[in-house]
């Protein structure tokens, strides 16, 4: 899979993806990055210069249609059918874990990222960007949401999680949050680690972990909550769960 990121800030995508799991993905070959500067594809005696003032009058700069089309068409006959152009913006559709594990199917993932007041929206038609938003509120430039959802995305291609790294175990995966997790030492400041954690005994740890899980979206994430279908046996494990918090409070 390879994605491409259109952007005024080249290194700060190359910079960022060097680390960690989507660091490794490229090293071993599972995804390829390329990020495009729209200065190398300025107007003529511009100097490198691709921003503009909005017509009708307005605070602020927005970037011109030229160089972001010009940009893309430098990669266009490299990209396959199976491609998205997504527009990064707080006006898009809200990303998640769904369109992560959509996006991923893809062959190529092609960020377009704005900056000052945006860009010009022809250059949006033109490339047929779908535009997507990483949440309410309003980021200076679209470089960390690109990079937000490079990660997510990369973290749902086959192979690019190694073996002790499920991610459809992951909060979210499922509908629900996932439940606590703890590691040495056993005991911390006074505080114990739940003794199901230590007995060994896989399928009542599973069954206590998935009661954790049931509690923590109910309490965190009511709406999420809303849209779950329990089983008999999902109410007993969240039921036991609240009782066992109870009971910890009243101790
Ligand atoms: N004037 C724009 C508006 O009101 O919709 C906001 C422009 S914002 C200052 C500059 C750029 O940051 C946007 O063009 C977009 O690419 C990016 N951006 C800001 N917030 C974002 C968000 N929540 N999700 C995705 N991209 C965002």
């Amino acid at each position: 899979m390879n994605f491409y990121v259109l952007t005024l800030f080249p290194e700060l995508i190359t910079q960022s993806c060097r680390y960690s799991i989507v660091g490794r993905a490229i090293m071993e070959e599972r995804l390829t990055l390329e990020a495009i500067c729209y200065r190398d594809f300025a107007d003529e005696n511009r100097k490198r210069r691709v921003d503009d003032y909005t017509y009708g009058g307005g605070a602020g700069m927005v970037i011109q249609p030229g160089p972001i089309v010009r940009s893309f068409r430098s990669i266009e006959t490299r990209l396959s059918p199976r491609r998205r152009v997504i527009y990064v913006t707080p006006q898009g559709r809200l990303f998640d874990e769904q369109l992560a594990i959509e996006l991923s199917q893809e062959d190529d993932v092609v960020f377009l990222c704005g900056h000052y007041e945006g860009v010009d929206e022809r250059a949006l038609d033109i490339l047929n960007a779908e535009c997507v938003s990483i949440g309410d509120y309003v980021l200076s430039g679209g470089e960390l949401p690109a990079l937000v959802m490079i990660d997510a995305i990369a973290r749902r291609i086959p192979g690019v999680l190694h073996n002790d790294e499920s991610a459809d175990i992951e909060s979210l995966s499922d509908g629900t949050l996932e439940y606590p997790q703890y590691t040495r030492p056993v005991e911390f400041e006074g505080r114990r680690v739940p003794e199901i954690l230590l007995s060994g005994h896989h399928a009542n740890i599973g069954k206590w972990r998935r009661g954790q899980s049931l509690m923590r979206t109910k309490e965190r994430r009511p709406d999420l909550f809303e849209k779950l279908e329990l089983t008999k046996e999902d109410r007993m494990l969240l039921i036991a769960a609240e009782d066992e918090k109870t009971q910890q409070q009243t101790v």
